[in-house]
């Protein structure tokens, strides 16, 4: 059994639906298995910061899929998760990346794990160390910007 760690992330529409949504889709999948979730955490945009704030979520999932496979999941659910939203809200709800996939580093044109940016992110890492403070040693975490706002239900 592979274990992962996703980062979900939402800034347009119904945020906190979007991440339970995509929660929603991850647990339904018959080859996988949510763990831990994370609490919801706020966060101000870095980059473009004229967007509103982002709602962030860490995610733990077991897999007997294999790490592309589950990138194709995610892909999936976001495909699923905009195509809905581009009709009310344009064109980007929710983000799902994976962070780690057991202890793998990999490089591929698709995918990069553990994810090249997650070291610099405090909306990545403050959820991250909340279910998996065993990483915290590796990934060291300020928290600025990121302001913890509620719970997901994830029933
Ligand atoms: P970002 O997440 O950086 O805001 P996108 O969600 O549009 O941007 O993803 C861009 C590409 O990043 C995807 O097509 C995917 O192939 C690639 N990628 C590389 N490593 C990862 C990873 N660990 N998790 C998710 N996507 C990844
Ligand atoms: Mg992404």
């Amino acid at each position: 059994m592979n274990v992962s760690y996703l980062s979900l992330g939402s800034n347009m529409g119904d945020r906190i639906a979007m991440l339970e949504r995509a929660v929603g889709q991850l647990a339904a999948h018959p080859e996988i298995e949510v763990g831990s979730i994370s609490s919801v955490y706020e966060t101000d945009p870095v980059g473009f910061t004229d967007q509103d704030a982002f709602l962030n979520i860490v995610v733990e999932v077991k897999t007997t899929q294999s790490a592309s496979d589950l990138l194709e999941v995610c892909q999936k659910i976001e495909q699923y998760l905009q195509r809905e939203r581009i009709i009310r809200w344009g064109p980007r709800t929710i983000d799902l990346d994976i962070l780690l996939f057991n202890q793998d580093n990999m490089e591929t044109e698709r995918l990069t794990i553990p994810h090249p940016r997650m070291h610099e992110r405090a909306f990545v890492l403050i959820p991250l160390l909340e279910i998996a403070p065993q990483f915290g040693a590796c990934f060291p975490a300020e928290d600025e910007g990121v302001r913890l706002w509620g719970t997901i239900n994830s029933d």
